[in-house]
């Protein structure tokens, strides 16, 4: 049996408390089955569905093999989206606390190549990017990969469905013989065991069942007409009223069409695919992890990546064609020791695919009937609105900034503020609905680290 307490790896006691002050009281399972594996620097592919904890069992992988004292770049994440990118960054500072001063930098697409060169020619000892991005900095020099120790694929499926493994493997090639390469997926199809066969010396192979979700999460199916499509929709989301629900479309247009569909049935609904452009994307994904929108409607490629934990609901609108794709979309609910529901429509032209779940699931489906239509209910607003600052990072805006101007001039109360998220160029502050458009004629002309900001309200 494995020990589920970190405190049974060879990890620094600075590093054991850290993890106890993040609240990571225990291993997950796939942690538990990797780290041991990892931290005796042994390749590894490992396969564990999203929101497992796969971030900390390579990130506590790299640092252990990390030298501080060494300005050069030791350890290379190589993710497939720009998100993604900023959330494995974000939680190896968090990780590397414990370890001193330590430089993890993001190398991405969608944002100007310059300022990253001079963050790079400043030194750093883990990037974390994205496969274009850091293609062109190895081959314009700015990018020295002849120190890595560690690399990692993160989302490798994802990285093969998106065409850019070739990418990854001439990263790879770059990178030393000697180093340790580990791969993580929540998926691993034959693809990429071809495909990265080459990446890894004699890999242990780790696999947390992904068919064994069960027991978290609650499922149920729909029978469902296309014409009553979304009508179920809203049916379902006015009989459970989550307070965050994520619904999958197999299309774009789908997407596109359901959100319009349930924000003129009154519901806080937006739609995340990827025809939108960044700015919209990260809009939409303030909006969502701070309350002031309930339900996102993504397709499989949109949602992929986004690290929103415990959703109590999620909705194939349509069905995935593929089991796998399938347990992975309700692996987003459920998470952790949360209990979640899933929710699927299905036609009857459908009714194979669910044939296919049920046979991959190895249980029976629990079909129930769609509850009767609710006249007269009209569903709640989500609790937030967004407030859009035209300034971030760059600007040097910190959350404290922020809070102590729209609590002091702004004239908020501490408990009308919610979530405060900054990206580079702008930030985005939850405010209580009840107040927030009242309020925004007086915060638009508040001063903020002694400026004024252009805002608008979301
Ligand atoms: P994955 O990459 O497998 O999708 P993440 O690494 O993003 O999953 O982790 C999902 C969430 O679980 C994150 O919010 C992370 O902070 C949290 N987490 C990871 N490990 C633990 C742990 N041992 N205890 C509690 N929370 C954890
Ligand atoms: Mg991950």
């Amino acid at each position: 049996m494995t020990s589920s307490s970190f405190s049974a790896l060879p990890l620094s006691p600075a590093q054991l408390d850290n993890l106890a002050q993040m609240g990571y009281a225990a291993m997950t399972p796939i942690q538990a089955q990797s780290l041991p594996l990892i931290l005796e620097g042994r390749d590894l592919i490992a396969q564990a569905k999203t929101g497992s904890g796969k971030t900390a069992a390579f990130g506590l992988g790299i640092l252990h093999r990390l030298n501080p004292a060494q300005w050069a770049v030791q350890a290379l994440v190589i993710c497939p989206t720009r998100e993604l990118a900023e959330q494995v960054a974000a939680e190896l500072r968090r990780l590397a606390r414990a370890a001193g001063n330590i430089k993890v930098l993001t190398l991405t697409g969608g944002a100007s190549a310059r300022p990253q060169v001079e963050s790079l020619a400043h030194g750093a000892h883990i990037i974390v990017g994205t496969p274009g991005r850091l293609l062109d900095h190895r081959d314009r020099a700015t990018l020295d990969l002849s120190a890595v120790r560690t690399l990692v694929l993160d989302e490798a499926d994802r990285m093969v469905d998106m065409g850019f493994f070739a990418e990854v493997l001439d990263l790879a090639s770059t990178c030393p013989a000697s180093r340790q390469t580990m791969l993580f997926s929540a998926t691993y199809p034959d693809t990429i065991r071809q495909d990265a066969g080459g990446l890894l010396r004699d890999p242990a192979m780790v696999q947390v069942d992904t068919a064994h979700v069960a027991g978290q999460i609650r499922q149920h199916f729909h029978e469902v007409t296309d014409d009553r499509r979304f009508e179920a929709v809203g049916r379902l989301l006015l009989q459970h009223q989550p307070a965050s629900a994520l619904l999958f479309c197999n299309t774009k247009a789908a997407c596109a069409d359901l959100a319009a569909w349930l924000a003129h049935a009154g519901f806080s609904a937006l739609a995340l695919h990827g025809d939108k452009d960044q700015r919209d994307r990260d809009d939409v994904l303030a909006q969502f992890a701070n309350h002031s929108c309930t339900v996102l409607v993504a397709t499989d490629v949109a949602a992929r990546g986004l690290d929103i934990p415990a959703l109590p609901m999620v909705m194939n609108v349509d069905l995935a064609r593929d089991p796998a794709v399938h347990v992975h979309r309700i692996g987003r609910t459920g998470r952790m020791q949360a209990h979640g529901l899933a929710l699927s429509l299905c036609n009857a032209d459908e009714r194979h695919v669910a044939a296919r779940i049920e046979k991959h699931q190895a249980e029976p489906l629990d079909w129930v009937a769609l509850p009767p239509p609710r006249a007269g209910k009209a569903p709640e607003q989500a609790p937030m609105v967004t407030l859009l600052i035209l300034g971030g990072k760059k600007a040097k805006l910190r959350p404290g900034d922020l809070l102590g101007a729209l609590t002091g001039d702004g004239g908020l109360t501490r408990e009308q503020v919610g979530k405060i998220s900054i990206t580079d160029q702008v930030s985005y502050v939850a405010l209580d609905r009840r107040i927030a458009h009242q309020a925004f004629p007086r915060l638009k002309n508040i001063l903020i680290k002694g400026k004024p900001q252009r805002m608008k309200l979301l």
